[in-house]
């Protein structure tokens, strides 16, 4: 587990915990290991418990799916099909056309065939390693998304590619997670996706979700955001880096350079009803920078339904007009310039 993400998930529990819950008899609580994380699912109401249950087996049934290393799951079997085709289940093949549209729409930001860079530089084994230019060359040669076709049932992926969905599964695990939650009567549930927040309903006392927003410079809670059955997802290089020659390197990668990202933005929040758009954007607009994911939302924010919490590296923060108010620094925090995107 990776403290700083621990972190995170810690705050947004607390910040999510304090919901006026004494006047509900029936409330569930699961935590368990799935995707690489540590995952909690609170549920609150008849049924919670079998919905809470329900929700993790759906969450660990995709992680099968998904997973890079199980040799069982589509994934594994796509990225060990040396050019054939492969058939996969519906799950796959969906969150596969979801994933590519977003690829197209970011011109690239996002893109599944990054594996082979994130392997290189350690973090899929966590034994890190700075390759040389030559070294990620070459294997930029086999990042390319336009060569991945996705067709009913099946999926053909050159030799030398592999894929990974680390950066969309979480968020979609989260979405059908709650919709199954929803499915079984339940109005007030919070779901922590390693630190992928989907929220649903609101609190049983009627107020919306208050979740602590992580200072990415410390491990504070730089603000608070309110919503009500809305998916938050966080990306950001603070929670997932290693440091050599007093340089740090983070685990979201340049799918244009194969270098990790570097730029003007600390983290990006991205917020809306779909967790799967949350996730994806996260690390795609995380990948273009502030002014890049500033413009991504001007031409795409109101139709597609997102907002944004920006953090920049000088610690300014960009907050789409959806949100606005629904945003509160925190205590401490109130030096800090919120900058209004509309
Ligand atoms: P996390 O899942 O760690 O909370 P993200 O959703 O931002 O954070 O996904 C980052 C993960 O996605 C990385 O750990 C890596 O496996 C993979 N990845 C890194 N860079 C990219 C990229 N540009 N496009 C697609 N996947 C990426
Ligand atoms: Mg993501």
């Amino acid at each position: 587990m990776r403290f700083r993400t621990l972190i995170a998930i810690l705050s947004a529990c607390l910040m999510a915990g304090c919901s006026g819950v004494s006047d509900v008899s029936d409330k569930a609580v699961d935590s368990f290991f799935a995707m690489d994380t540590y995952m909690t699912i609170t549920a609150y109401g008849d049924g919670a418990a079998s919905a809470a249950d329900a929700a993790k087996a759906e969450i660990l049934r995709l992680d099968s799916l998904w997973s890079v290393t199980d040799e069982n799951s589509d994934i594994y079997a796509v990225n060990n099909s040396n050019g054939s085709p492969q058939q996969m289940s519906d799950d796959t093949i969906d969150l596969l056309e979801y994933t590519l549209d977003i690829c197209e729409k970011t011109s690239g930001a996002i893109d599944p065939t990054i594996y082979p860079l994130v392997e290189k530089w350690g973090f899929v084994t966590e034994k890190y390693y700075v390759p040389s230019e030559n070294e990620i060359n070459i294997l930029l040669q086999h990042v390319d998304y336009t060569k991945l076709s996705v067709t009913d049932g099946g999926i053909i992926l050159p030799e030398g590619m592999m894929i990974d969905l680390g950066a969309v599964g979480k968020g979609r695990a989260g979405q059908l997670a709650a919709e199954i939650v929803r499915e079984h009567g339940i109005t007030s549930a919070l779901l922590d996706v390693g630190g992928n927040i989907q929220t649903v309903g609101s609190r049983t006392d009627g107020e919306a979700w208050r979740l602590g927003l992580r200072d990415p410079f410390s491990d504070g809670t730089i603000g608070v955001i309110s919503v009500r059955d809305k998916a938050v997802v966080t990306s950001g290089g603070y929670e997932r880096f290693f440091v050599s020659d007093s340089k740090e390197y983070c685990h979201i990668i340049d799918p244009h350079s194969g270098m990790p990202v570097d730029n003007d933005l600390a983290s990006v929040t991205v917020i809306a009803d779909n967790g799967t758009l949350c996730d994806a954007l996260s690390t795609a607009l995380y990948v273009m920078g502030c002014d890049g994911a500033v413009s991504y939302w001007k031409d795409n924010g109101i139709s597609d339904g997102f907002d944004l919490i920006l953090i920049t590296d000088s610690s300014d923060i960009y907050v789409t007009e959806g949100i606005i108010t629904d945003f509160a620094l925190s205590d401490g925090y109130e030096h800090i310039e919120v900058h209004a995107v509309s």
